[in-house]
């Protein structure tokens, strides 16, 4: 099943799509996915971010060509850092590059994120998936001057829309073995499968929930495969007028423009 969110008249719903037709849906997706009689056609909506996390957990250096790439270390555990609320944004919305003198290296990563559907604590690794409401694109986009030189890695990947997520929540798929790909303006940056994962997503869940505690619609960035632009000869960054798409195997596609605010 593909769970959207969408605006429609100024307000924003909850829904469920098939094909072109969407259903929309009362009460707390998370309980109880109450359908309602109100349906409309996907182009009389605007898709939004298909859900509002109360966090955005993710795992770093996952793929092991990515920390090549990185020239890094395999990491013993995964490593989690967050991007903040702000960075959450709509899947087809452009993104807003920060000013010139602020950074000039963004750079793209597409990834596989989790949903967690049900509250989630001491969770072992073989009943992890049971508290996945299911899976969408994520676009971890990055500030990488900043990235490096503040040693955290928040600041640089928080920037207003770094996040974009969707366009849906596919709630029925196995995570284990999904191509994931990464294509700007049409030409393919990223490709891998998550088998190639590191830390795969049983283990990721289980392993934050011992401790802290992961509540509903919780969304977890599973890390990105190689092909980021900053370790391309030359560099390659983000820049007005680029498209970024996010292809999860079994999902569908994610994609955001790019846009310098003031520039034509
Ligand atoms: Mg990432």
């Amino acid at each position: 099943m593909k769970i959207i969110r969408f605006r429609h008249g100024g307000q924003s719903h909850y829904g469920v799509l098939e094909g072109e037709r969407v259903t929309a849906l009362a009460g707390d997706i998370f309980v109880e996915k109450r359908v309602t009689a109100t349906r409309y056609n996907l182009a009389e909506v605007t898709l939004l971010a298909p859900v509002q996390p109360p966090s955005i957990l993710c795992i770093g250096k996952n793929y092991k060509a990515h920390i090549e790439e990185f020239k890094s270390q395999v990491p013993p555990s995964p490593i989690l850092f967050i991007k903040a609320a702000n960075s959450l944004h709509d899947p087809g919305a452009p993104v807003p590059l920060p000013a010139p003198e602020l950074t000039t290296q963004i750079d793209y990563e597409a990834e596989l994120a989790i949903v967690i559907g049900r509250t989630a604590k001491n969770v072992s690794a073989e009943k992890a998936l049971d508290y996945v409401f299911g899976y969408t694109c994520a676009n971890d986009v990055t500030a990488r001057d900043w990235q490096a030189q503040d040693g955290q890695w928040a600041r640089g990947k928080s920037l207003d829309g770094f996040c974009p997520i969707g366009p849906w929540i596919e709630t029925e798929l196995n995570p284990a073995d999904l191509r994931v790909e990464g294509r700007l303006n049409g030409v393919v940056m990223q490709s891998s499968r998550t088998s190639m994962l590191i830390f795969p997503v049983p283990y990721l869940i289980s392993y934050l929930s011992r401790g802290m505690t992961l509540l509903p619609g919780t969304v977890l960035l599973t890390g990105t495969p190689s092909g980021c632009g900053f370790a391309r000869t030359p560099p390659v960054f983000l820049r007005h007028g680029d498209v970024y798409e996010v292809d999860v195997e079994g999902i569908g596609a994610l994609q955001n423009s790019f846009y310098l605010p003031g520039k034509a």
